[in-house]
């Protein structure tokens, strides 16, 4: 296959599981070398052997993407292995805690809060001063359910953080144009991976939820949830050079999940 990343260096984050495992696999198989940044080391590692057993290379950095000094040495050790820094998926994220607002506790919004909106910004800001000369791609996840489709019950937390990263990405290639560093923001429906290891729903939530008039999940464009590999073509592409005039956009991959 023709490779679109061929010598590009690249930092995913959340990348040993859901969308940044088949993202950092997909960067791979088109050339580009992965730091692949998760949590714990155990997954990222899978990922890892997976990338080398197809002929590519790959790095694992255990880091919390909320923990600015561990995000910069992550960003760091990638630019001592391999030279320079292309691409970051900003992607690491959580759907925490989901419960009505008023039983929901404030340590409980800053963790998911901190996680997925502070942990974008940490991850962009710590790879500029490595993509500033050249350029490169940045890509953000947000969600369905930060700007179009609001019915995730119990999950303001969460939507919240998934629209602040939404604004966060558009200022960010407004600032960053001048760099010739390119900006964008993914916003996938439900798609099939692990999130729901790191959700939790309470009995509170029974008082907020009214009926909704479609079936959970349900995609008009193929009547299930998407697969993580359906993302992973879509970030292919925004980290490539075939979008080179695409900067601080959104892009919804939901088979049309969020228009009904
Ligand atoms: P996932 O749970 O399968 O993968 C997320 C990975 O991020 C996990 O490996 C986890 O260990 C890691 N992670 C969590 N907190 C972290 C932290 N503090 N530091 C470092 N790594 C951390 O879930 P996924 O569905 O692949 O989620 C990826 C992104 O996609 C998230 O931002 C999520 O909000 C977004 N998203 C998912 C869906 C969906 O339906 N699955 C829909 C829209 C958006």
């Amino acid at each position: 296959t023709a490779q679109w990343l061929k010598d590009r260096v690249a930092v995913v984050t959340g990348a040993g599981s859901g969308i940044g495992k088949a993202a950092a696999i997909r960067l791979a198989e088109h050339g580009a070398r992965v730091c692949l940044v998760d949590l714990t080391e155990r997954r990222a590692g899978d990922v890892k052997r997976d990338i080398e057993a197809a002929g590519g290379e790959a790095i694992v950095v255990d880091t919390d993407v909320s923990d600015p000094a561990r995000v910069q040495a992550a960003i760091e050790q990638t630019v001592r292995t391999w030279g320079k820094l292309d691409i970051v998926f900003a992607n690491a994220g959580i759907n925490g805690i989901v419960t009505p607002i008023e039983d929901m506790s404030p340590e409980e919004w800053d963790h998911t809060l901190t996680t997925n909106l502070k942990g974008t910004f940490l991850a962009v800001k710590f790879a500029i001063p490595h993509m500033k000369e050249k350029g490169g791609s940045i890509v953000i996840t947000s969600s369905i359910n930060g700007n179009r489709k609001f019915s995730g019950f119990g999950m303001s937390a969460y939507s919240t953080s998934k629209a602040g990263q939404m604004a966060f990405g558009k200022m960010a290639a407004l600032e960053l144009a001048r760099y010739k560093i390119r900006v964008n923001i993914i916003c996938p429906g439900a798609i099939k991976t692990n999130i729901n290891e790191n959700t939790q729903q309470t009995p509170e939530l029974d008082k907020i939820k009214i009926p909704v008039n479609y079936p959970e999940g349900s995609q008009p464009l193929e009547h299930h949830a998407g697969s993580p590999e359906q993302v992973a073509d879509l970030v292919l592409f925004l980290a490539s050079d075939y979008s080179s005039h695409i900067t601080g956009t959104e892009v919804f991959i939901d088979g049309a999940e969020s228009l009904l």
